[in-house]
């Protein structure tokens, strides 16, 4: 490590050139982090209690009679605080999606990785619930340490036989829950109540993600992070010198040596406000030293800038010397400033919100399409006027059924249904066959544009737009 002067911090790069957490014979380096305490690792605690809280109640929530959030991609139907979605609404997912990408974008652009953090599920299983558990059980990081290199004996038998089935047992309430959002927690009752031999498939699918949540959080745990998560991988092209990122303030730091005692002045012996502790490698769960900059690694836990603070105070220097920084802070001593990469980034975004917004106000409970039969050619009726044939298609998407009539707009005409009953049943889908007849002289020739409209009694629900055909 050395530094030329404080505006440019030269590390040694060498560690990038492997991962942490493998060794130089490709084998896996086992993080035992340190347990981290302080105000962000507090208040990130909070926060997990409040997402697992909306996370595991969230299958059982009711709005308006719908789940609060459904994805059942089996059933094709989706529900989003309450309001139901259903495969006609697909427009809305595209748009929806696009919109969070380009939100997911211009937040990483300007924040880092904060999402990972404070927010991702991952992050939010693995560090606030599992790792706790496992120093609940196991102690701290030294003690992990210790009973992995023990023998086999009766402690480390029964510490981590019971650490291992916590994880499981926590493991199937995961499995259960995401299956929840998946088919319902309706269906979900039914398997977990109803005869095992009739749900086979449900129950092989609940032991399936038990075993590979147990698998992630038990044993695979920061590589999900560091080596599959593409988000991780997307941050060296996202992040760019004003991301606000955890980082190591290095004009500050640099360069490090050991505390000296408080009567050391240590700008005059030529030290920076590093005194090179490792608190803060001690506590990263991804096993970096943040020290060396910005890495691929760092799911900006916030773990460090804890550990530091808590050393900074001890020995009686500023807290902060890691915290939220950009490039542009540390380097250039800039403030926080709004780039056109930002602004372009907005203005995409405002206009995807305001499209998305108009698809959803303009979204209607009833959806019907009315489409000329096809490869049927016009008829004649027995009374010489000309007659199309159509079929209809009604998607319901009210929790209510209802009967159904169609009334041909401002052109004298008739509609004249084949057969069937015209009623719909509450999230159901009516499908049918009508004529519609129209004297030949009110036609515009080959093609005339019609208007129909759809009443449920008196109420008029919506007006489709078709095609009819004449001799021309
Ligand atoms: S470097 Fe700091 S913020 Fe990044 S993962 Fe390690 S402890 Fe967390
Ligand atoms: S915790 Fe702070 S003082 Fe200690 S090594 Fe890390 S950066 Fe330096």
């Amino acid at each position: 490590m050395s530094k030329e002067n404080n505006d440019h911090f030269m590390p040694d790069d060498s560690f990038r050139d492997s991962i942490g957490t493998i060794s130089e014979d490709g084998k896996r380096k086992w993080v035992y982090a340190k347990k981290p305490k302080g105000k962000l690792y507090d208040y990130r605690s909070y926060l997990s209690y409040f997402f697992l809280g909306l996370l595991f109640a969230g299958p059982w929530i009711r709005i308006g009679g719908e789940p609060f959030l459904l994805i059942n991609v089996i059933d094709r139907k989706f529900s989003i605080f309450g309001e139901v979605f259903w495969p006609q609404d697909i427009h809305l997912f595209a748009m929806a999606m696009i919109t969070g990408v380009v939100f997911v974008v211009l937040f990483t652009v300007v924040f880092g990785r904060l999402f990972c953090g404070w927010i991702c599920p991952q992050t939010i299983f693995m560090e606030l619930v599992f790792r706790k558990i496992e120093y609940w059980i196991e102690g701290d990081y030294k003690h992990q340490i210790k009973l992995s290199k023990q023998k086999w004996d009766a402690e480390k038998i029964r510490k981590k036989g019971l650490k291992h089935l916590v994880f499981f047992i926590i493991s199937v309430g995961i499995s259960n829950t995401f299956l929840a959002y998946v088919i319902g927690s309706e269906e979900l009752l039914a398997i977990q109540m109803g005869n095992p031999l009739d749900h086979i498939v449900g129950l092989l699918l609940l032991l399936g993600f038990s075993g590979l949540f147990y698998g992630v959080f038990a044993h695979f745990r920061e590589q999900v992070c560091i080596a599959v998560c593409p988000y991780g991988r997307l941050q060296g092209v996202m992040l760019d010198r004003n991301s606000v990122v955890v980082a190591y303030d290095y004009s500050r730091g640099e360069g490090r040596g050991k505390w000296g005692g408080k009567n050391e002045v240590r700008s005059e012996v030529g030290k920076g406000d590093c005194i090179d502790c490792r608190a803060c490698v001690d506590v990263c769960p991804t096993g970096i030293d943040i020290r060396n900059g910005t890495q691929l690694e760092c799911v900006n836990c916030t773990a460090c800038i804890d550990a530091c603070d808590d050393m900074m105070l001890k020995v009686g220097l500023e807290p902060r010397l890691i915290g939220y920084f950009s490039e542009a802070n540390l380097a250039d001593k800039q403030s926080f400033k709004i780039t056109p990469r930002i602004m372009a980034y907005v203005a995409v975004l405002v206009v995807l919100v305001v499209v998305m917004g108009a698809f959803i106000f303009g979204r209607t409970d009833v959806e019907t399409s009315i489409l000329r039969t096809p490869g049927m050619m016009y008829l004649k009726h027995e009374d010489g006027r000309i007659k199309n044939l159509y079929n209809y298609k009604m998607v319901n998407k009210t929790n209510e059924n209802f009967n159904f009539n169609f009334k041909l707009v401002d052109l004298e005409g008739e509609i004249e249904m084949v057969g069937q009953k015209m009623h719909v049943e509450d999230k159901g889908v009516a499908e049918g066959a009508m004529f519609v007849i129209i004297p030949k002289e009110n036609l515009d020739g080959r093609k005339t544009k019609i208007e129909i409209e759809v009443y449920s009694g008196d109420r008029k629900i919506e007006t489709v737009k078709t095609n009819f055909m004449g001799p021309g």
